[in-house]
């Protein structure tokens, strides 16, 4: 296990509101529950639950936004989740997450973005590098300037972009206004859409405009993709060509032969399908397939917060399950890099940081 941690890791496919420290949530609670606004003790216990199906997942999310959605706490578990993959060895995260309206609060998607890069930039633990434009884009910390003094002591660094999130409870008019703010955000890191959401929820007409809009402006696409058995639904998300998809657990024959044909790059979580009961038993997990298939994989945590997994955990799950040795790993974690939407200048310094660790860990 130490050594999974040791290696640097990337991770593609990570929701900011599923990331969030159950310390966290349970603090939120208990503010909220002291304000009258929930019931403590019924939500301490629904957070605490090990072992949720997919629905019950789903019920969670809408509990974990009444808690978090604020200015203020998005920007607070944006900080937090970043600072938890750092302290994993992930030196490039993709992370995603929906921007949301709440008129209550006088939020707009546009608002609750600017908090989570408010959140990316309060990160004081490691560097940061998340703005895509520009040349000086570290944000050094004031509280710890080792770099800022040229101090020979070298800090660790995360590479952080964003997704934006098309939720599938949303209209055609807010997929688009989602996708457009993408755009107007590709300098503060953002890098690409993604569509998500409770999989049963949702016509694929109603995100198709927008996901259209996304190509034509040069927007990499992901998209959950047969976390349900609906293929005609798997057909048209195949036929658009997604630059990756997630999950892909109700896959059959002919569609997988689509996905390995077009290439397409698959997000796998092991420990989230697992426990959504998606498979029966690890062993039945399509990564052993598409792995000797020498397709491109990247192993993922999904909901890191709601499943108690890390991306090191997902390592050394694959690693034990399917018998794979540290080279094996190694190149693994190494060839996530082909798969990040980000520019060729990171995906080159990614190269560099895995040339580097060759020599320690292999
Ligand atoms: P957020 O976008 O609010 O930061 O992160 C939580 C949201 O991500 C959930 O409300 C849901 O829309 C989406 N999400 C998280 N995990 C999953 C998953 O396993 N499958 C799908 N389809 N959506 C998910």
């Amino acid at each position: 296990v130490e050594w999974c941690r040791e290696l640097p890791k990337i991770e593609l496919h990570a929701h900011l509101n599923g990331s969030v420290r159950d310390s966290t949530l349970l603090e939120l609670a208990k503010d909220l529950g002291e304000k009258g606004v929930i019931a403590f003790a019924d939500v301490a216990h629904v957070i605490m639950k090990n072992g949720r199906s997919l629905p019950e997942c789903f019920k969670l999310f809408d509990l974990y936004h009444l808690l978090t959605t604020d200015h203020q706490t998005v920007t607070r578990i944006t900080k937090e989740v970043i600072e938890d993959f750092a302290a994993e060895n992930v030196v490039y995260l993709e992370l995603r997450t929906t921007p949301k309206k709440n008129e209550a609060k006088g939020m707009t998607k546009c608002s609750y973005m600017k908090a989570v890069i408010d959140g990316i930039r309060a990160v004081d633990t490691v560097d940061v590098d998340f703005v895509t434009s520009g040349t000086s884009n570290v944000n050094c910390s004031e509280a710890t300037p080792l770099n800022c003094i040229g101090s020979p002591i070298k800090r660790k660094k995360i590479y952080v972009r964003l997704l934006l999130s098309i939720d599938r409870r949303e209209t055609t008019a807010a997929a688009l206004e989602t996708v457009n703010l993408a755009m107007d955000l590709k300098n503060f890191g953002v890098v690409g859409i993604d569509l998500s959401g409770n999989p049963v929820i949702g016509e694929w007409q109603t995100f198709l405009p927008a996901l259209k809009h996304a190509k034509e402006l040069g927007l990499p696409i992901t998209l959950h993709c047969g976390e349900v058995p609906n293929h005609k639904e798997i057909q048209a998300m195949l036929d658009i060509c997604p630059q990756r998809i997630g999950h892909a657990c109700f896959l059959v024959e002919e569609e997988w032969k689509r996905v390995k044909f077009l290439k397409i790059p698959v997000e796998i979580c092991l420990t989230s399908n697992i426990r959504t009961g998606r498979f029966s038993s690890i062993y039945d997990h399509f990564f052993a397939d598409l792995y000797k298939a020498k397709h491109q994989v990247a192993l993922c945590t999904d909901d890191s917060g709601l499943f108690s997994t890390t991306l090191s955990n997902e390592f050394y799950l694959a690693a034990s399950t399917f018998g794979l040795n540290k080279d094996e790993m190694f190149l693994l974690a190494r060839s996530a890099i082909q798969s990040t939407f980000a520019d060729d200048e990171v995906k080159h310094e990614l190269t560099k940081i895995y040339d580097d660790a060759a020599n320690r860990l292999i």
